[in-house]
Order: structure tokens, then sequence, then C-alpha cells
């Protein structure tokens, strides 16, 4: 049987691109369908513009840094957004460009156009045409989720952060995850004035305990007003502003509401239940280690199979599947240890591997431990502490995992992750030499573990 084309993949994000490129790269015939702007949600509307305005959110206090460093008349003066977001406009078009050139270079076929799947080895695109192809991988992401309440529709979510055409002066930023945290942190450094509602008691479920600690009592110390077990349950207009109503019964005010209240997999419409694929309970499709759903030409890649839910990883699962379908070398991720940053403000909070709860859990683990005031910061009169753990196997001696809370801890544990991959000892860690002086030296430098949790009798 022939067909149109060798692989068809259902959208431009991350790891949609990643694999038609190289598929493409091993001769196949390839054609991609993106309904928005090549690049996903990465590179239009996720790590990239958020990381830039991370960047531009961290000018006030390396402002107040350098009044310690003997600039006493060193000021930043406004912020200005207009300014701010024209550069970065830009920037996405440029990588919006790269993306689209580096497919096409390669030989591939776009079709700006929404797609959905009405068969096994077809997919039709918005303007009724039909397409077949011996392969089709599904790679469409995900999509923020509102909560449900009322008037929830009259709040913001993250995607619409990037358009805005000026900042509000009040905002409140709902949820308590990646995204609330980092943009409370970026519009709190951008000077607006940020009150984060969290339904928990401690922001970052699943993230170190002490971690988690360190990220609330920092997200106080620069000045975001942190409301823990609060939520929202009503949005209502109020003139030019909106009045929310909160579940203790009070209410507030402010010019924008921000929802972070997680994703969701982007399947309804896509026709997949139609064409037989399961779905999993948040609408997931369900794959293989393969990335292969139960009809075996269709394939998925990505937060559309909510496994774990980073650039990275989508990248490298849609790699994988090229290697696979068309390198003729048979390969996939192993999930099971994969770093991740989460870009807080002036200390990013930084995992991977094992946290001290599963430690807890699990038991037969040392914790090697400490905190210090780093010396740049200090000698500017800082308080914040960095902390450094690492989760010791007490019988294998390897390194389970790593939870670093501090400047750059993204970088730092990017490098971390690659012994810890490899199953490097304990051992492996102490006789590396140290880097002097560096925050980073002091991953290879900590002699006692600080405490030691058993396995359960
Ligand atoms: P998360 O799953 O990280 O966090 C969702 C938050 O919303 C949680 O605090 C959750 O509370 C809360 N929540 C969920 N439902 C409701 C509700 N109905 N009412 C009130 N609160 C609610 O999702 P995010 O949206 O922050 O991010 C999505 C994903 O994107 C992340 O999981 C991550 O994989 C990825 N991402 C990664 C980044 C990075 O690598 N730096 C940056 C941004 C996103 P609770 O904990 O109590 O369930």
């Amino acid at each position: 049987m022939s067909f149109d084309y060798d692989l068809f993949v259902i959208g431009g994000g991350s790891g949609g691109v990643r694999a038609a490129r190289i598929s493409a790269g091993y001769g196949a015939k390839v054609a991609l369908a993106e309904e928005s702007r090549m690049g996903g949600t990465c590179v239009i509307r996720g790590c990239v513009p958020k990381k830039l305005m991370i960047f531009a959110a961290s000018t006030p206090e390396m402002i107040d840094e350098a009044h310690g460093y003997g600039w006493p008349d060193a000021m930043a003066g406004a912020f200005s957004w207009p300014a701010f977001k024209a550069s970065l406009d830009a920037e996405l078009d440029r990588l919006e460009a790269a993306y689209t050139r580096g497919f096409e270079n390669a030989g591939g076929t776009i079709y700006h156009q929404r797609a959905r799947v009405v068969g096994p080895h077809e997919v039709e695109l918005a303007d009724g045409s039909r397409i077949s192809a011996k392969h089709i991988l599904v790679a469409v992401g995900g999509r923020p989720q509102r909560p449900g309440i009322e008037g929830d529709e009259l709040g913001m979510i993250s995607d619409d952060l990037f358009l805005m055409e000026k900042l509000p002066r009040r905002v409140l930023v709902v949820g308590g995850g990646f995204i609330a945290c980092e943009f409370a942190t970026i519009l709190n450094g951008l000077g607006v004035e940020t009150v984060l509602a969290y339904r928990g008691d401690k922001l970052l479920r699943g993230f170190d305990r002490d971690g988690r600690e360190l990220v609330t009592g920092q997200m106080r110390g620069i000045g975001v007003d942190l409301r823990l077990n609060l939520s929202p349950v009503r949005l209502e207009r109020d003139a030019d502003m909106l009045r929310i109503s909160y579940d203790d019964g009070s209410e507030d005010r402010y010019d924008a509401v921000m929802f972070a209240t997680g994703r969701r997999p982007n399947t309804a419409g896509l026709g997949l239940e139609e064409a037989g694929v399961a779905l999993g309970p948040a609408g997931e499709v369900v794959v293989d280690e393969w990335s292969q759903t139960n009809i075996p030409s269709i394939y998925a890649v990505g937060d559309v199979t909510d496994r774990v839910n980073l650039t990275p990883v989508a990248i490298r699962e849609g790699h994988s599947f090229a290697d696979t379908i068309f390198g003729d070398t048979p390969r996939y991720l192993d999930h099971s240890l994969v770093a991740s940053a989460v870009y807080t403000r002036p200390h990013e909070l930084a995992s991977i591997g094992m946290t001290e709860d599963e430690a807890i859990a699990r038991g037969g683990v040392e914790v090697y431990d400490t905190r210090f005031r780093p010396m740049r910061s200090a000698f500017a009169g800082s308080e914040m502490r960095v902390m450094m753990k690492l989760l010791v196997d007490i019988d294998t001696r390897r390194v389970l995992g790593c939870q670093i809370f501090g400047p750059e801890a993204g970088e730092m544990i990017q490098l971390a992750a690659i012994p810890i991959t490899m199953g490097a000892t304990k051992e492996d860690f102490d006789r590396t030499v140290a880097v002097h002086p560096t925050i980073a030296e002091e991953l290879v430098t900590m002699r006692q573990p600080a405490r030691r949790h058993d396995r359960p009798a």
C-alpha cells in the first residue's frame, strides 16, 4: 500500500519538530501540521519567553547587589514592558523562523492548519483535504486548565501573559506549582504588586520538603503576598477591576488574575477516540515505552502523553521515535531520572531523583545536607542561604538524588545530573577535586551525612 507520506506529525512543538526533522534526515518523506506558531508551547508561550522574563525581573536585585559592591548610585529606573515586549516578540519571531527553516531544509512539508486523525493511516486537515501516512505521530502538547470556578473565564492563563499590552498594577496568581511560582516571581520582579493564592500549605508539591520550605520563605522575602490554604471561588467584574471571592469568605480586587492550576493533554477534537486510540483519564494518549499507542501506526510524544511534562523529555521522546522507526536504531527514553528546575528568584529550586520524603519512605538512605550564605550575595549583605543535598544509598553508595536551592541551581543540576545518571557513588563525588571558589564545589566537599533514614523494620 502506498501513502502520501512516511510520517505525518500533528503539532509543531519541541517533540513534534524534533521527530519530524530527524526522520526527514533519515530520508523519510515527512509532513507536519501546526495550527498555531511553529515552536509550540516551549518556544512561543512557555520556557523561552518565561526565562527571558526572569532575566528582566532579576535586574532590580542586581542593582541592589551593586550597592554592596561599591556602586552607591546604581539605580534601575522604571521597567518598560513595551520596550521589553518588542524585543521579546522579535526573538520569538526569529526562533519560530528557525524552527520552520530547520524542518523545511531537512526536506519536510508544513501544513499551517489544524489536523485530526481519521484512521490508522489518515489525517484530515481543516480545509477538508485528507492525507495518508504510514505512521502518524501525535505531538500536540497540553493546554492550561482553569479551575472550573464561577467567572474563571475572566482570568488569564499563562499563554495570555506574553501577549499583555501593559502590565497590571496588582495581580493575583492562583496555584502553587511550577508556573505559579515562576510567574509570581517574575511579576513581582517587574514591579507588579503580586498576590499568590494556593490551596495547600506549602508550594511545589512533590518537590523536596526543605526546598519547598525555602521557596515559600523566599517568595515572602521578595515581597510576594503569599496566601496559603486559600482558594478563589468566584470572579466578577468590578468596574475596570476583578473582584475575587475566596473560600474563607473574604474578597479582594485585582487588575488581573492568572490561573496556573495545571495543564491537560490537548486531545479534545483530535479524532483519536473515534480512530480507536486509547486515552487515559486526563485525556492523555496512552503509549508504551516506544511511544506507540494501541493502534500500531499511531505514536505520541510529549505532554500529550502526560508522562514527564518537560520540553527536553518531549525532544528526547521525539528523537528516539525517529531513531527507532526510520534510523534503524531502536531506543526509548528512561523516564525514571529526569532533572528539572523551577526558575524562582533569586534562588532557583533544582532537582534530580530522590527527595527527602522519598528517602524517608524507602529507608536505607544517608542525607548529606549543607546550608551556607554564598560569597557573592553575602558580601552584599544578603542573608539568603543555599541548600544542597545528596541522597545516598547506604548499601550501594550510589547517589540517588540531588536537591539544590540556590542561584543558578538549574545550571548546577544539569552538571550533577551526568554522574548521577551514570550511577556515580558518593565516593566518586568525594574524589572529585573542587573548583574554588564556587557554589557548586560544596557538592564534592560534604563529608559527613547530616542524617540517615533507616529502612522500616
Ligand atoms: P503543576 O501541576 O506544576 O501545578 C498546578 C498547581 O495548581 C498545583 O499547585 C495544584 O495544586 C494547583 N491546582 C490544580 N488544580 C487546581 C484547582 N482546581 N484549584 C486550585 N488549584 C489547583 O502545573 P503548572 O500549571 O504549574 O505547570 C504545568 C507543567 O508544566 C508542570 O507540571 C511542568 O511539568 C511544566 N512546567 C515546567 C517548567 C520548568 O521546567 N521550569 C516551568 C513551567 C511548567 P496541588 O499541588 O494542591 O494539586
